[in-house]
């Protein structure tokens, strides 16, 4: 037999680039100004003075031309549009979800959800919290209760499931609370603030063995479901043959009812559903979106959102597709990782954390370690990232005093189909410079602070 020497073959992204959109280029000069205008917090920045975006993947994706076609073919009838028959169409076979109601974006459905399903006095348990799952889930009158696996906690430990929910914490708070006062689990695919971790199939089969067995729903949060299934399918035995879509299917089939934000996996700018298996719940579903969304076949979208969101399903459980997607993010990663920069690990399925407790270990927690680094990468670069640290988590009610989680993180997110491999070198190449230059780098002090959410609008000044 012949040998030939193994040589690398490159991948790249499975699109070519149609229309472009052009960045506004700054001088250092230009983003300290920008910086100090906006209070150092990046929230505050103009787009315009941003060169490379990862505040978010929340709504920045960029569509394909099927689904700019898709907008064209846009049925804007108020009752029964063609295009909710799509969005309905592509919900039952990609998710097998019985019913659906469209919801102008995932928070719309959490909060359909949560009035239709919590009783004041109920426990959610949840594998991690989200921002607005949980205030709905608090605003409906019923209290959080955080079951994901320990590993989750630490930035540093390296299970590849880590959006896992410990089983024996639910059982415990079974038997502490009783399954009548326990609606539902509530299980998000990957965990947003572990740094996009997901769950494994095994662990979500053992979570519907344990519901079932009490009679309590599991109702999941599938805003970014296909990226936990490439997850899956790379690191859970018996999987690595197995499509994407078959997998993304899998997941579904093991829970009662879905909330989803189109805005992240379904490529769209805007919109979102509740999906539900009872008739019963989406009866009343179906009644409540006509009070807060629009009438049950619209839920707050145009038709033509409606479209873009369907045909976006079927494109984000494309294997080619996922593989880019989070490839991407991973390469980005790697490139961290090889030059000794602190992140999260394993990466998550959309985006880089850094871990700002290890990049500046000589800035206390009250001198804003990972709002400090995110304003430095601005400056140095250009590159818009975002705190999740002491700022996000806001203040003690009792005590008064910031709360001080464990996790103190610059996100760097990757909108979907948007940079190139050579904006993330760039991105890469901005962080490692940062990082050369920590030691000089001096912490922050807050100025302003807002009383809700804060993190969106507080300001600084950095400190002499
Ligand atoms: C974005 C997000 C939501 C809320 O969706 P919106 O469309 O922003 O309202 C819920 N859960 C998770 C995990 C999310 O990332």
């Amino acid at each position: 037999m012949e040998r030939r020497k193994m040589r690398k073959r490159s991948w790249a992204e499975p699109y070519k680039i149609k229309m472009v959109e052009l960045v506004h280029m700054t001088t250092r000069e230009e983003r300290q100004k920008a910086l100090e205008k906006a209070g150092y917090n990046t929230f505050l920045l103009r787009s315009r003075d941003v060169y490379i975006d990862l505040l978010t993947d929340s709504g920045t994706s960029a569509m394909s031309d099927q689904q700019w076609a898709g907008l064209m073919r846009g049925d804007e009838a108020y009752a029964g549009s063609e295009n909710f028959y799509h969005l309905e169409d592509a919900v039952r076979k990609v998710y097998g979800y019985k019913h659906v109601v469209p919801t102008h974006q995932g928070r719309g459905a959490e909060h359909i959800l949560s009035k239709v399903l919590i009783k004041p006095g109920d426990i959610v348990p949840g594998n991690m919290y989200f921002t607005t799952t949980r205030l709905h889930q608090e605003l409906a009158g019923g209290t959080f209760v955080d079951v994901i696996c320990d590993e989750a906690h630490d930035a540093e430990n390296l299970f590849p499931f880590k959006g896992n929910i410990d089983l024996n914490k639910l059982e415990n708070l079974i038997k502490t609370h009783g399954a009548k006062k326990i609606p539902y689990v509530s299980i998000a695919t990957t965990v947003n603030m572990a740094g996009g971790q997901p769950v494994s199939l095994e662990n979500l089969r053992q979570v519907r063995e344990l519901t079932k067995k009490h009679g309590i729903l599991v109702i999941h949060d599938m805003t970014r479901v296909a990226e936990n299934a490439y997850f899956i399918q790379r690191s859970e035995p018996g999987y690595q043959k197995t499509p994407i879509r078959k997998i993304v299917h899998e997941i579904c089939s093991l829970t009662d009812g879905a909330t989803f934000s189109g805005k992240k996996d379904a490529l769209v700018n805007i919109g979102g559903f509740l999906a539900l298996n009872r008739r019963k719940d989406y009866i009343e579903a179906s009644n409540l979106v006509v009070v807060y969304e629009g009438l049950h076949t619209y839920g707050g979208l145009a038709g033509r959102d409606m479209e873009a969101m369907a045909i976006g399903i079927y494109e984000s459980i494309d294997d080619d597709h996922i593989h880019a997607r989070v490839g991407q993010v991973e390469y980005l990663g790697q490139q961290l990782i090889d030059h000794g920069v602190p992140i999260v690990q394993p990466i998550g399925g959309h985006g880089v954390f850094l871990d700002a407790k290890r990049f500046l270990p000589h800035l206390p927690q009250a001198s804003f370690p990972a709002q400090t680094l995110a304003a430095e990468i601005y400056l140095d670069s250009g590159v818009r990232t975002m705190e999740r640290g002491i700022v996000s988590a806001g203040r003690n009610k009792q005590t008064g005093d910031h709360n001080y989680p464990n996790l103190e993180l610059v996100r760097l997110t990757i909108p979907r189909r948007v940079y190139t491999q050579a904006h993330m070198d760039v991105v890469a190449e901005s962080v490692e410079d940062v990082f050369a230059k920590r030691k000089k780098i001096k912490g922050l002090d807050m100025t302003y602070e807002p009383k809700y959410l804060r993190f969106f609008q507080a300001r600084f000044k950095p400190l002499k």
